[in-house]
């Protein structure tokens, strides 16, 4: 099967997932599920957190707020959401934005899992604690996740079943907006990976 394909089956699990303790809210407040949105072909993944209310209610993830910012930090890679993929960890919004919990991770995880598999980017960019601990300890880095502080901005190599991949854990995009600080910080790390893709780590 093409990737388009394999995504769009994958699409159609996640509308139809009834285990997850998400969908019955989905279909109460008629949210649509988050899958992702980009190139299917992106050598660069974005992986946020979970969709807040605007993503749940277009279907589109970072659409909102925190989407804004993302735009404006994707301009100091010299990227633009046409070239990469952008998706979430959990799929389904959780209620009053509250923190994802561990057995929602658990439901959702193995669909990113598919997504990173079915695009096979060599760069993935965790965006905030939830996806930067989760692809960390993923692919065998758990003992390096200590904190986002510590992690932040870092470039991490390891072997997925494709291939070579580094990632990036960053903060969320949704901290610069509490402060100019941290909006700071991002900006340096975002310029960071133009420096990356400038050494030719995407051929
Ligand atoms: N925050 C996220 O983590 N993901 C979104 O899609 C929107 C806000």
């Amino acid at each position: 099967m093409q990737k388009t394909e394999l995504l769009k089956k994958l699409k159609d699990e996640v509308a139809d997932l009834k285990e997850s303790p998400l969908y019955d809210i989905r279909k109460n407040n008629d949210w649509l599920p988050v899958i992702g949105e980009g190139s299917h072909n992106a050598k660069i993944v974005l992986v946020g957190e979970a969709p807040g209310k605007n993503e749940a209610e277009q279907g589109r993830p970072f659409c909102g707020a925190s989407g804004r910012v993302l735009d404006e930090l994707l301009k100091y890679a010299g990227l633009n959401r046409t070239g990469v993929y952008i998706t979430n960890i959990v799929k389904d919004r959780p209620p009053k934005n509250r923190d994802p919990r561990p057995e929602e991770i658990k439901i959702y995880a193995p669909f990113l899992d598919r997504q990173i598999n079915i695009i096979k980017p060599k760069i993935i960019i965790t965006l905030g604690r939830f996806s930067s601990a989760y692809i960390m300890n993923r692919f065998g880095l758990e003992k390096i996740f200590t904190s986002m502080g510590e992690v932040h901005g870092k470039v991490f190599t390891f072997e997925a079943e494709y291939g070579e991949v580094k990632i990036v854990p960053m903060y969320h995009p949704a901290a610069a907006l509490y402060g100019s600080g941290t909006k700071k910080l991002m900006e340096k790390d975002f310029k960071n990976v133009r420096s990356i893709l400038k050494g030719g780590v995407i051929k």
